[in-house]
């Protein structure tokens, strides 16, 4: 059994650097996927709440000492927030937890991985916001500089909380933007943590707002504000696109982390053993639930039907239970909701004449009947035309698609509206290099699965997104470039004298 505690107090808001209450005091429960049952009340904020929290960043950004601040004072406040993040991970990873049934220990690789992104933003907004001088046609001086965008709405979805809330908030923040912080109804509790991190790091009063409540009310009223100059989600390609209606009335400026249904490409000439591994924490890490898992495993011919197997009997011997407990490979799916979703994309696989090899039910011994549990999945000969190869099914449900060539395979993992991630196993360097360049994706891992860093920027080609996220690029996606270009020597007197001349 598994301890934990079985409620917690009804969660605030966080707004103007006060905690409060939705204005009509409505509040939603939240229940722990692992055991069914209810654990804590959070804030059901509305239109009129959203706005609130709206109006104060535009205050804190119009008004506020924050954009005016120098990079090294908000550095000092950066690096408090990395400190304190990485004293409380354990908490924050077990809160998570609770909430969206990944296994704690997963969560705690997220929020070990967010804790050096608040430090190393510093570094890249140093080089984004250094003004550059450029050289001119003209006898005149012309520096870029780099401005906020103004007041930020971010959106984040439940299935990595702290890592994608931090992938926003760092850039976004650094740079001297204000914001107002959406988590998914499901997931805000580590949100709300983040922003008692940052209220103890000294961030000034309104710069970062936290409110809680349904999409469709406080997302949609954040995505419409034209008090809001950029707005920011990760989550399903279908909200990203009710975003993009949503913010047509100012043309704020919208980013996108959106679905993804990635092919991991197993090649002959890779080690058995590893490509079952591979293929396995490429498609079950984070329960299934991961934009960029490999959830179309490609295998050569000649390897195909032994991988297959094996990989069934890895799958099998996974260790299902509550997301808490340190035994736990799989933990329950999100919510009712969406274990019922994978259970259909199961039937639709068996209806359309896919080869179920392991898995395809909801455990119901012990504990686990309590919670929202599928069993691990693989469907073997699957075409890449079946709905389980074309929808995002976000759930331990992977599909095996069998070819022949290195054309085949690269035609197969193309064939998707999804561009996020992707894998290559190969021995062979050249060919590893060649496959992942012909990958329509924002991210290729060769020989490894989802090593996400800083580092490297982040996100989707086709219906997967716009714009990238990590790396100085995502200091970038939270500014405006602006020219200032000044004559000190005279020059536009020639330029007058011409125009009169016409
Ligand atoms: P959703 O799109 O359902 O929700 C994401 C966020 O949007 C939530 O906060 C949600 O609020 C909010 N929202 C819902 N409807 C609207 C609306 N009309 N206007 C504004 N906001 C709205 O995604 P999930 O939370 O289910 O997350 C899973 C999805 O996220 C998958 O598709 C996954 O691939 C994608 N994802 C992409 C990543 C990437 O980097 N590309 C990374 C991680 C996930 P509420 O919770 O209240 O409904």
């Amino acid at each position: 059994m598994v301890k934990y505690k079985e409620k917690l107090e009804e969660q605030k808001v966080f707004i103007d650097g006060e905690w409060t209450t939705s204005s009509k005091g409505d509040t939603y429960s939240i229940i722990n996927p692992s055991t069914g049952k209810t654990f804590v009340e959070c804030q059901k904020c509305d239109v009129e709440d959203t706005k609130r929290a709206i109006d104060v960043a535009r205050d804190a950004f119009d008004n506020g000492p924050w954009p005016e601040m120098s990079l090294e004072e908000r550095t000092k406040i950066f690096y408090k927030v990395a400190d304190m993040m990485a004293k409380k991970s354990w908490q924050l990873s077990k809160l998570d937890a609770m909430c969206n049934g990944i296994p704690a220990l997963s969560h705690l690789i997220m929020v070990l991985s967010s804790v050096p992104l608040y430090k190393y933003i510093c570094t890249q907004a140093k080089k984004v916001l250094e003004p550059k001088k450029v050289s001119t046609l003209y006898p005149v001086d012309s520096t870029v500089l780099r401005d906020p965008d103004g007041v930020t709405a971010l959106i984040a979805p439940w299935n990595g909380p702290i890592w994608i809330e931090s992938a926003k908030l760092a850039p976004a923040l650094i740079v001297g933007n204000t914001a107002v912080l959406k988590p998914a109804s499901q997931t805000p509790l580590t949100a709300l943590e983040i922003a008692k991190i940052f209220e103890k790091a000294g961030l000034p009063k309104g710069v970062l707002n936290v409110i809680t409540g349904p999409g469709s009310v406080v997302g949609a009223e954040m995505a419409k504000s034209e008090k809001v100059d950029h707005v920011s989600l990760t989550g399903e390609t279908i909200t990203g696109k009710e975003i993009v209606k949503n913010a047509i009335g100012n043309l704020k400026k919208v980013s996108l982390e959106l679905g993804g249904k990635s092919a991991n490409i197993i090649f002959d000439d890779f080690p058995i053993e590893d490509a079952v591994n591979m293929a396995a924490v490429g498609g079950y890490f984070l329960n299934g639930e991961l934009c960029i898992e490999n959830t179309r495993i490609l295998m050569q011919e000649r390897i195909h039907k032994k991988v297959a197997k094996k990989f069934a009997e890895l799958s099998k011997s996974l260790r299902l239970g509550n997301a808490l407990s340190l035994n736990t490979n799989i933990g329950p799916l999100v919510t009712e909701g969406q274990m019922e979703r994978n259970l259909k994309y199961i039937e639709s696989g068996k209806e359309e004449g896919a080869t179920l090899l392991c898995g395809g039910y909801r455990p119901q011994e012990g504990e686990l009947k309590d919670g929202f549990f599928v069993a691990p999945t693989v469907f073997d000969n699957v075409s890449n035309d079946m709905k389980i190869a074309r929808e995002e099914i976000f759930g331990p449900v992977l599909s095996v698609i069998p070819f022949s060539t290195e054309e085949e395979a690269i035609e197969i993992a193309n064939d998707t509206t999804y561009g996020l991630g992707g894998a290559v196993m190969t021995k062979d360097r050249k060919r590893g290099m060649r496959v992942a360049k012909k990958m329509r994706t924002g991210s290729v891992f060769v020989n490894t699965v989802h090593i996400l860093q800083g580092e490297t920027p982040f996100g989707g080609y086709k219906q997967s997104g716009w714009g990238r996220e990590m790396s100085e690029l995502s200091v970038e996606e939270f500014t405006q470039p602006k020219s200032i270009t000044a004559d000190w020597g005279g020059f536009t007197k020639y330029f007058v004298e011409l125009v009169q001349l016409h």
